[in-house]
């Protein structure tokens, strides 16, 4: 998808992310974003300044640049950044804009429009057809804690009731 294509500039950007060209116009250039961008642990190349460059030259952006696709709002960019500029805030105006909603970030939305909040067994469950096709659930078992965690709380309590029975039987 080519930017001017779909008319979206620097200032639509900053407006979807709640601010004005000025806070994004002060990039020096310097990539310090890129260096310490979590996905570059992952070896796939992110490389945050070029998405912010793209966006002020009206270039085509990429719809599998590996910020768009996988960036993790963890602000480290905007924490080594000299000024801090909001990387994360204008990758979900850009995705939103291109309509490149994850699995997840729709079953957040869902979520937060039918309960008001995430609701993580409605999120699993929506995602879960995802989860099946990209052969996420061989993993399942170290999501262990985390599934169990977000159980109701009468089901735990029952877990934790049957463990203690089972101490108590083999004490005997
Ligand atoms: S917020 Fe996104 S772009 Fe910034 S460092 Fe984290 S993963 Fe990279
Ligand atoms: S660290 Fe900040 S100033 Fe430097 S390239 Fe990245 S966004 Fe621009």
């Amino acid at each position: 998808m080519r930017v001017s294509e779909e008319g979206m500039t620097i200032e639509d950007v900053a407006r979807l992310a709640g601010y004005e060209r000025k806070d994004f116009s002060v990039c020096l250039g310097c990539k310090i974003c890129g260096s310490v961008c979590t996905i570059n642990d992952l070896s796939v190349a992110a490389n945050p300044q070029a998405l912010l460059l793209s966006l002020f030259l009206q270039k085509e952006l990429k719809n599998d640049d590996p910020v768009l696709h996988y960036c993790t709002n963890c602000y480290n960019c905007t924490t080594a950044c000299p000024w801090h500029i909001r990387i994360p805030e204008i990758v979900r105006a850009v995705k939103g804009k291109m309509g490149m909603e994850t699995p997840f970030e729709k079953a957040f939305k869902s979520s937060v429009g039918i309960w008001g909040r995430v609701y993580e067994p409605y999120v699993f469950l929506k995602a879960l057809s995802f989860l099946i096709r990209g052969g996420y659930l061989a993993y399942v078992m170290r999501w262990k804690e985390y599934v169990t965690f977000h159980l109701p709380h009468k089901v735990r309590n029952m877990g934790d009731a049957w463990q203690k029975s089972a101490r108590q039987r083999k004490a005997r």
